[in-house]
């Protein structure tokens, strides 16, 4: 199907998005962006990129992080307050989805972050 590629995406490069969820390396689209689910490996595995070099900067990764699990925290409190479900649901709601929150807010900042810093150095 010959569809539109839309307006909004730029002429190969992947969604910011998809990139974050599969760690895309910015320079040779390997998956290999992330070491861990939420720690960017020091350099890509497939071309070599130094991506430590390229995360320098990206000082408010942990303001981001706190204050969203801060905000999942006060609404976690404030649904309990609505409808005082038991203990043990709380935990096993709000447990899985604060860090699984934390973990996609922590990749989509730092691929945000790690994709700006490489544009950034083209010549
Ligand atoms: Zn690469």
């Amino acid at each position: 199907m010959d569809a539109d590629p839309g307006p909004t995406e730029k002429k190969g490069q992947p969604g910011l998005v998809s990139a974050a969820l599969s760690g895309l390396c910015p320079r040779c689209r390997a998956r290999t962006l992330f070491s861990a689910p939420a720690a960017l490996a020091d350099e890509c595995r497939a071309c070599g990129l130094d991506l430590r070099a390229l995360e320098r900067g990206g000082r408010f990764v942990g303001i981001v992080t706190m204050l969203l699990a801060l905000a999942l925290i006060m609404a976690a409190l404030g649904a309990d307050e609505w409808l005082r479900p038991p203990l043990w649901a709380s935990f096993l709601f709000w447990g899985p989805v604060t860090v699984g929150s934390v973990i996609f807010a922590l990749r989509f900042y730092k691929t945000m972050w790690v994709y700006h810093q490489y544009e950034e150095r083209q010549p």
